[in-house]
C-alpha cells in the first residue's frame, strides 16, 4: 500500500470508529440501564464464570510500602478460616472455575498459618492454577516452603530490588536480607523439587532498572535468574492512586503517579473480571481498590451464605452497575486508575436491545389487554415477589 492509499484507509476508518464510539455511547447511555434492571435478560447476556477468583487468605502485612494504601486501613486484621476458602473453591470449581489467585487486596498472603492447606485443597479439587503474590518477607520462615511449593504454579514476588536503604526507603521496613535469604532458599527448594512450577521477581522501582541490578542481594539471585529458576516479572515505576489515598508525596526517587482517566460514564468491565473473597467470607465485586475499608458498596453477601454463583451477577451486583449508570459510583471507583470501559460487540448490543424491547412490547400489550387469557406469574415475578 503506497502512502496515499494508506492515508485514505486510515482516513475511512476514523469515521467507523467514531460511529461505533457513539453507537456504544447510546447503547450504554438507553439500553444497559434496562437490562441491568431485568434479571434475565441481564443472566442471558452478561452472566459468565470469572476467568479466576481472588482469595484473601489474609488481610494483615508486615511490610508498608509507599505506594499502598495498606497503613490507612482500618478493617479488623484477621486470616481466612479454611472452611470459607473450601466452600469459595468447591463454588468456584462448581461455576467452572479453573484459577485462583491467592492474594488479598491488602496484606501478605504468607501471612496466613494455614496457606498451604488452601493451596492443596484447591489442587486436590481440580483447580488448574495456583498463584499469588507476596513480598517474601516470610518465605526463610521454618517449614514455609516446603508446605505452600508443591501445591503452587506461581509465586510472584514483588520487591524493590534489594539493596537495604532502598528497601527501607520503598517498603518501610529493614527486611532486605531477610527477603534475599527467603528466595535464595526458595530457588534451592525449586533447583531440588521442580516447584513452585515458576517463581517471578515483581519489581516495584524507584531508581533507574540497571541500578536495581546492581544492589548485593540482586548480584546474590543472578544464578538462579541466569539458569531460569527465577524469572523477571513486571516492572512497576508508575503507581495507583487506591482510590485518591496515594498522591505524588508518598513515592519516592522515579516513581510517578498512573493516569487517571476522566470520563467514566460506562461501567467498569472489570466488576465482573475480578472478584475477591475476603477473610470472613464476603465476596467482593472487583479486588483492585479499597479507601479506608473493604467494607463498601464493592462488597457483596458472604459465599457461606449462598454460593458464588448467585452472589455474583446477583442482585447486589446488578445494582452497583445500575447505580452506576445513574453517576453513583464505589467510592474506590472515582479515581482508580485500572478504570476499564465496559465493552460488547456491536452484534451483542444489537441483541440485548431487542432483547430488552421485545420484553418492554409483551409488558405494554400485558399492561393493555391484548392477551385475553388468565396471567400466570412467572418463575421470575415469583422469585421478584417473594424478597
Ligand atoms: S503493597 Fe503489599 S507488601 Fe506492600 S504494604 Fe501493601 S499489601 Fe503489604
Ligand atoms: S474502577 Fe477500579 S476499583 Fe472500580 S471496578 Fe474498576 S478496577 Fe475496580
Amino acid at each position: 500500500m503506497n502512502s496515499l492509499s494508506q492515508r485514505a484507509h486510515s482516513l475511512s476508518r476514523a469515521p467507523r470508529r467514531w460511529l461505533k464510539k457513539a453507537a456504544s455511547r447510546v447503547f450504554f447511555r438507553h439500553v444497559f440501564p434496562r437490562v441491568a434492571a431485568r434479571r434475565d435478560i441481564f443472566e442471558r447476556f452478561v452472566k459468565e464464570t470469572p476467568d479466576r477468583i481472588m482469595i484473601f487468605p489474609s488481610n494483615l502485612c508486615n511490610a508498608l510500602c509507599s505506594f499502598c494504601a495498606y497503613p490507612t486501613n482500618k478493617d479488623p486484621k484477621q486470616s481466612m478460616p479454611n472452611e470459607i476458602a473450601f466452600k469459595a473453591v468447591d463454588d468456584l470449581i462448581a461455576m467452572g472455575g479453573k484459577t485462583i489467585n491467592f492474594t488479598p487486596n491488602l496484606g501478605d498472603p504468607l501471612v496466613d498459618p494455614l496457606l498451604g492447606d488452601k493451596l492443596a485443597y484447591a489442587k486436590s479439587k481440580g483447580i488448574e492454577k495456583t498463584y499469588f503474590f507476596t513480598n517474601g518477607i516470610l518465605l526463610d520462615r521454618d517449614g514455609l516452603i516446603e508446605k505452600i511449593s508443591p501445591h503452587l504454579d506461581l509465586m510472584r514476588i514483588s520487591l524493590p530490588g534489594l539493596d537495604r536503604d532502598n528497601y527501607i526507603a520503598v517498603f518501610k521496613v529493614d527486611k532486605a536480607e531477610k527477603v534475599t535469604r527467603g528466595i535464595i532458599k526458595l530457588c534451592e527448594y525449586k533447583r531440588r523439587h521442580g516447584n513452585p512450577r515458576r517463581v517471578t521477581l515483581e519489581l516495584r522501582i524507584d531508581r533507574p532498572r540497571d541500578e536495581v541490578f546492581q544492589d548485593d542481594g540482586m548480584k546474590r539471585l543472578a544464578p538462579y535468574i541466569e539458569d531460569g529458576t527465577l524469572e523477571i516479572g513486571e516492572i512497576y515505576e508508575e503507581f495507583d492512586t487506591w482510590g485518591g489515598v496515594i498522591g505524588e508525596t508518598d513515592l519516592s526517587g522515579t516513581m510517578k503517579m498512573r493516569e487517571i482517566v476522566s470520563d467514566r460514564e460506562v461501567p467498569c468491565g472489570r466488576l465482573f473480571e475480578n472478584p475477591g473473597i475476603l477473610p470472613d467470607g464476603h465476596v467482593r465485586a472487583c479486588s483492585c481498590f479499597y479507601v479506608g475499608t473493604n467494607y463498601d458498596k464493592l462488597t457483596l453477601e458472604k459465599v457461606t451464605d449462598r454460593p458464588l454463583s448467585e452472589i455474583l451477577y446477583g442482585d447486589q451486583h446488578r445494582e452497583i452497575i445500575a447505580d452506576w449508570m445513574k453517576g453513583d459510583l464505589p467510592t474506590p471507583c472515582h479515581k482508580c486508575t485500572y478504570y476499564e470501559q465496559m465493552r460488547y460487540p456491536i452484534a451483542e448490543q444489537l441483541a440485548m436491545t431487542a432483547a430488552v424491547l421485545r420484553k418492554e412490547r409483551k409488558k405494554s400489550s400485558l399492561r393493555s389487554g391484548e392477551f385475553d387469557a388468565p396471567l400466570r406469574p412467572s418463575t421470575e415475578n415469583m422469585r421478584a415477589g417473594s424478597r
